[in-house]
């Protein structure tokens, strides 16, 4: 197998990703908002509040838990916001949704025990990782 340094395995996979996402419809898909739970913060959660016209006590109330630490999640695992397999808010989805899987996010490395954890989930990441392997000529050891 080769062995890639981590800036040529980030841009490896952001390639890969770049060719491969535009082929998969996350719109049939939606099993990472089905399963997922999702942070946000004060900001995301005041723009959407705004967005569906309700005080961000309503909007507290209805949609988030709060640790003590501040953290903030969506109470509902799938998500409050998926219709079908589509997001009704998605001009005003959180930044964590834009981000998944998160291929362009430099130090891909530090974060492969993660994307193996969704490996089943999400069939973008199942792609890139297995025609990074193929390309990489991975073969399993005995
Ligand atoms: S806000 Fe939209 S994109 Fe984000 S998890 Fe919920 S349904 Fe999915
Ligand atoms: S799991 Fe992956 S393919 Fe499915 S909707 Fe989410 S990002 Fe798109």
């Amino acid at each position: 197998m080769r062995n890639l340094d981590s800036l040529s395995l980030d841009k490896a996979v952001f390639e890969l990703s770049e060719a491969i996402s535009p082929k998969i419809e996350c719109t049939d898909c939606g099993n990472c908002c089905k399963s997922l739970m999702v942070n946000i913060d004060e900001a995301e959660a005041n723009h959407l509040s705004a967005h569906l016209g309700q005080s961000r006590e309503e909007f507290d109330a209805k949609y988030l838990e709060k640790g003590e630490s501040g953290r903030m999640v969506v109470n509902a695992i799938p998500c409050h916001f998926l219709v079908g397999n589509s997001c009704s808010v998605y001009s005003h989805r959180f930044a964590g949704c834009k981000e998944f899987p998160a291929f362009h996010v430099p130090e891909f490395k530090k974060r492969m025990f993660t994307t193996y954890m969704h490996y089943d989930r999400c069939p973008i990441i199942f792609n890139v990782m297995e025609t990074l392997k193929s390309n990489l000529e991975f073969q399993a050891t005995k």
